[in-house]
């Protein structure tokens, strides 16, 4: 039998009393210290296993936010060059008007862009073995997706002959939900500052319209109160792209104040209903609604309501710098460059440009602004996109000869070319055009 055991029925048995009780506190004492002993192992084991998932957790969360900021630092960056996206919604928004929503066949974040911006698409057409390279505006303000809303180019009226806009009808018409774009990042100088609270005046002329719509999506997604007053001019309902987002956007933005010119109102057309004007988007219209002149316009449109509203207010008092304007095709209205100081201007008169493959030498017209324009207007072609520096299209090689910049180009051009749309030469110049 077990001495433990033995002992304390012998002391018992002895009447010892006070050795039975010294053993029993004895063997109590044990029995805590040992149920002590094996607490103090559990709560170590359940400790080192707490610790082993609060490290796990660490290090997941380290994880989330590494992937977080390099999400983001991607979002910030943009892209070089072409990344594919595929088209996840196509709408038809009004008559040869489509709508595209794009998303990234990488599945990875795309940058934010400030709105106003445009894409560059470099197009594959089926038939043709150079690539189209063509701009499109983000008519939406930033989110998961870019949305371009692209307008079919109809062959010119007095020349019905000719074949309609090569990349509209290809996107009206033949790119489908499912298809996958070449599309370069985000660029372009006219955009809305959002930094500013500014009010500020929207004009949209016809498909003109979709920069501006991504500006008032943006002031309204921001959640600002910033005054801003929208004037679309359209023919009719036919013509009214994005009709039912645009009236959404002022229903529920009291800071949003649409105004809407139908130029040539069709039969079902109700005044008060789907347009407010009859007529033109004009100044004298500005006059009568707006609160005073003191305002940032913005405007994109058809060159001959570009010329008008630009110069109507410019006549009406409204600072140069206050009036922002984008183009989509030649630009009618010519943005003033820096001027070039009495000295520059001696020796700017004084240089040649020769169009080598033409064998075509002219002196150079400082009027002319940029050599795009001066190439165009000495009839020589040179194709062009955004007309801004972003889109590529207008690079030439300079064969010998010196360029100067007149505002930065989204990107460097490669050596031994130029940009010839934000261009001047700065010494006799020979292109390779
Ligand atoms: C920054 C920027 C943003 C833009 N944003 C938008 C936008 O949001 N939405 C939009 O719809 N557009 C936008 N554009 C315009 C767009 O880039 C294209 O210019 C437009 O779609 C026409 O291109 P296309 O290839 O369809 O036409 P093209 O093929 O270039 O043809 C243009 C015109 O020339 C005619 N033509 C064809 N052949 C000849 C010939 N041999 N001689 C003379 N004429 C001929 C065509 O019939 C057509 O009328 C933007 C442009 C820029 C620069």
């Amino acid at each position: 039998m077990n001495a433990t055991l033995i002992q304390p029925l012998h002391a018992f048995a002895r009447g010892d009393l006070s050795l039975l009780a010294g053993l029993v506190v004895l063997a109590g004492l044990s029995a805590w210290l040992f149920l002590e002993a094996a607490r103090a192992g559990w709560r170590l084991k359940a400790e080192r296993g707490q610790s082993r998932a609060t490290l796990e957790k660490l290090r997941a969360q380290t994880a989330e936010v590494r992937l977080r900021c390099r999400q983001a630092g991607e979002a910030q960056a943009g892209w070089n060059g072409i990344r594919k996206f595929s088209v996840a919604k196509k709408t038809v928004e009004c008559e040869d008007v489509c709508a595209f929503y794009l998303k990234p066949h990488d599945g990875r974040p795309i940058p934010a862009f400030k709105p106003g911006q445009y894409l560059t698409f470099h197009l594959e057409l089926p038939g043709r073995d150079k690539t189209l390279i063509r701009c499109y505006s983000l008519s939406d303000s930033p989110r998961d997706y870019y949305r371009v809303t692209i307008k079919k180019e109809k062959a010119p009226a007095d020349r019905p002959d000719l074949p309609p806009g090569a990349a509209s009808s290809y996107f009206c018409d033949a790119v489908k939900e499912g298809d996958i774009l070449n599309v370069k990042a985000p660029g372009g100088h006219f955009f809305l500052d959002m930094a500013q609270s500014r009010a500020v005046v929207l004009i949209g002329g016809g498909v003109g319209v979709t920069p501006m719509l991504s500006m008032a999506n943006a002031i309204a997604a921001s959640g600002s109160k910033r005054e801003a007053w929208f004037f679309l001019g359209v023919r009719n309902r036919r013509d009214h792209i994005h009709k039912a987002e645009l009236e959404k956007l002022a229903a529920e933005n009291e800071n949003i104040r649409l105004h809407v010119c139908y130029s040539k109102p069709g039969e079902g057309d109700v005044k008060g209903r789907d347009f407010q004007h009859e007529g033109r988007v004009t100044v004298e219209l500005f006059k009568e609604l707006l609160p005073s002149s003191n305002f940032s316009y913005y405007l994109c449109g058809p060159g001959a309501f570009m010329k008008s509203i630009t110069e109507g207010l410019e006549e009406w008092g409204v600072p140069e710098g206050d009036v922002h304007f984008e183009a989509f095709g030649p630009a009618t209205v010519k943005k003033k460059a820096v001027a070039p100081s009495a000295e520059e201007t001696v020796h700017l008169a004084r240089i040649n440009v020769t169009f080598g493959r033409l064998g075509k030498t002219v002196r150079w017209e400082p009027s002319a602004g940029n050599l795009l324009d001066f190439a165009r207007d000495n009839g020589v072609k040179i194709d062009s996109g955004c007309c801004a520096g972003g889109c590529g299209t207008c690079l030439v090689a300079i064969k010998s000869g010196e360029v100067t910049y007149l505002q930065k180009p989204d990107a460097e051009p490669e050596a031994g070319a130029c940009l010839t749309c934000i261009c001047r030469p700065k010494s006799h110049l020979v292109l390779d055009a």
